[in-house]
Formats: structure tokens, C-alpha cells, sequence
């Protein structure tokens, strides 16, 4: 679907709250449309909002917002600089990864976020997003750390924070490909 074009960027979050395009929409407690920097260089894509998500509608504010937030700060970048959303608007039951029909119901947001906002990078945070906006055939293992220039921004596919809890190497993975956004920056 579409967003009509007279729907301007400050106006959306509010004209999403009311959103039932997809069936996550009866069962969410808060739609979490994204938050931060409107002039911000850099874009962070997650996958949907989790629990803590839901309650607050605020986007990472759980266990892998605390997760992303310690890796933010050790690669130098700063969570005030940087714009945040998911792929998902709305806390899929359970934690469950968002269905294909839910994507496809709910990416016009995420593309009308990026047209507005025109980041330089943008970070796909896990395999949703980065096949999502890079390419739905993407590995996750095999493209991270690696740019891909498309549509005149840059992006980096990584894994998402929450995954550091099932594996601890993937941290130091993060880590790694969050300085090569801070560099590019310089
Ligand atoms: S997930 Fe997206 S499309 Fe589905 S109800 Fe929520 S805002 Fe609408």
C-alpha cells in the first residue's frame, strides 16, 4: 500500500497509531513508530518491537536496546545522533518474527522514514531488515560488515544486539562493523 503523499514525515506517527493494515494491529499495546535525530546521518533498523517496546513505544529500550546502547557507546557513537525504527511497527505475539504479508503490509512506513529523512547510512540491524532493504536473498552471515550502496545511501547489514545473548561473538562482530560506520562518518 502506499502513503499518500501528502502525508508529511512529523505528521506520520501520529496517522500510523490508528494503523490495523496487518493483524498485528490488534494485538499490540503501543504502535512503535521509531524515535530520534530527525537530522540524523545515521538510520538504525531493527527487526519489530519486543515486550518492553510494546509498553513504552519507544524502539530498544529492552534487553537489546541495553545491548545496543553499550555498543553505541563503545564504538563511539552517540544514541542522540542517530535515528532508530524496525522493519515492524507493531510487537509481533510472542517475539515471533513478523510474517512476510506483515512486512509487505507495514515497509511503506519504513520507506516513507528513510525518503524523509535521507540518511547517509543506514545500519540493518539482523537478517529481517537487511533483507528487507538490501536483498531478500541476503545471508546475514556472509554480508555483514560489508557496504552496499543503493538508492543513494549506504548501508550495513549486521546482526541484530539481541543475538550477542545466544552467541557471544557476534559482540565483537557488532563492534567491528559499528566502527566502520563511525569511519565512514569521519
Ligand atoms: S505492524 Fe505496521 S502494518 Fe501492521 S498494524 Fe502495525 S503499523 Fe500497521
Amino acid at each position: 500500500m502506499e502513503i499518500a503523499e501528502h502525508m508529511r514525515f512529523e505528521n506520520l506517527p501520529e496517522q500510523a497509531q490508528g494503523c490495523r493494515r496487518c493483524a498485528l494491529g490488534e494485538t499490540r499495546r503501543s504502535l512503535v513508530f521509531g524515535e530520534g535525530n530527525l537530522q540524523a546521518q545515521i538510520m538504525l533498523v531493527g527487526e519489530a518491537p519486543g515486550e518492553k517496546e510494546d509498553v513504552s513505544g519507544r524502539p530498544f529500550v529492552g534487553p537489546a536496546g541495553r545491548m545496543l546502547n553499550k555498543i553505541l557507546e563503545e564504538t563511539g557513537l552517540r544514541r542522540e545522533d542517530i535515528y532508530i525504527t524496525g522493519v515492524v511497527k507493531c510487537r509481533p505475539p510472542g517475539n515471533r518474527l513478523p510474517k512476510k504479508d506483515e512486512v509487505e503490509a507495514c515497509v511503506p512506513f519504513l520507506h516513507e522514514q528513510i525518503r524523509s529523512l535521507q540518511p547517509k547510512i543506514i545500519v540493518c540491524l539482523g537478517s529481517l531488515a537487511a533483507k528487507t532493504l538490501i536483498d531478500p536473498k541476503l545471508k546475514i552471515s556472509e554480508a555483514r560488515g560489508q557496504w552496499v550502496v543503493k538508492d543513494g545511501a549506504k548501508f550495513m547489514p549486521t546482526y541484530h544486539p539481541a543475538s550477542v545473548f545466544h552467541d557471544r561473538e557476534k559482540l565483537d562482530a557488532i563492534r567491528e562493523d559499528f566502527l566502520k560506520v563511525r569511519e565512514a562518518l569521519e
